[in-house]
């Protein structure tokens, strides 16, 4: 379990301030779900927080600790995105203990972990079946699971859902609620769906070109909005 503090954090694209001076403190085990519309930065955001990209300026911490220029590796991050490329020729449960082969974990700790992933996400019948062997929505559960076998205090999510019809977005919006419930871990979620953001946040966040327009409990944004941008993003779909 972890807590993420940003501090004035700018992130560049060359002359393009994409995120500008935002603040914000994600409390350990919250479910915070991140709105707004497309371009706004979401997504650099998260990147951001993973190491992915480097920051212009500003201070990320992690459970305390300046992370701000730390090796991706070394953040306590899992990371799920919308784009879910598993390894088609790898297994279920190759794909799932992939990164921790790599990264030389022993072979009695990745069985645990992929085993109590496998559990979570009802996929061990599916351990030994390749990708396309596999709907969407147990490709989408393999992909959460990839990220969960780090056992990571933050977990970090680009509209994991956003691919997935209706019935299966539905069936794994309880079960991440589920998952959270379990693993007591901090998530930050990005959606377009506002039903997956009522349901599924303790707080929500909404952006607006690279700054924080509101912060608040899911009835607190909805049912007082601190301004009309809030208020119309709220009350559109998408
Ligand atoms: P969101 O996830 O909210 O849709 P993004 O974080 O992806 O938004 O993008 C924010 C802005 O940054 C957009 O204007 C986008 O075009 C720009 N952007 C994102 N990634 C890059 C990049 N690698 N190089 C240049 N511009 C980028
Ligand atoms: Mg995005």
């Amino acid at each position: 379990m972890a807590g993420v503090n940003i501090r004035n954090l700018c992130v560049r694209f060359g002359e393009t301030e994409v995120i500008k001076d935002l603040n914000l403190d994600v409390v350990e085990s919250e479910f915070l779900v991140l709105l707004g519309p497309s371009g706004c930065g979401k997504s650099t955001l998260l990147h951001s927080i993973a190491g992915l990209i480097d920051v212009a300026d500003g201070r990320i911490e992690i459970d305390g600790k300046d992370m701000t220029w730390a090796d991706p590796t070394d953040r306590n991050i899992g990371m799920v995105f919308q784009s879910y490329a598993l390894y088609p020729t790898m297994t279920v449960e190759r794909n799932m203990s992939f990164g921790l082969r790599i990264k030389g974990t022993p072979k009695t700790e990745i069985e645990k972990r992929v085993r109590r992933a496998a559990e979570m996400l009802q996929l061990g019948p599916l351990l030994n079946r390749k990708p396309s062997q596999l709907s969407g929505g147990q490709r989408q559960r393999v992909a959460i699971g990839r990220a969960l076998v780090r056992e990571a205090g933050v977990f970090l999510f680009d509209e994991p859902l956003s691919n997935l019809d209706a019935k299966l977005r539905a069936e794994l919006r309880r079960e991440l609620k589920l998952l959270h419930k379990n693993l007591h871990s901090t998530m930050i979620y990005v959606t377009h769906d506002q039903v997956e953001a009522m349901t599924l946040a303790t707080r929500i966040v909404v952006m607006r070109s690279g700054k924080i327009q509101q912060i608040g409990a899911p009835a607190e944004v909805y049912e007082r909005p601190d301004n009309l941008f809030v208020a119309g993003f709220i009350g559109s779909p998408g």
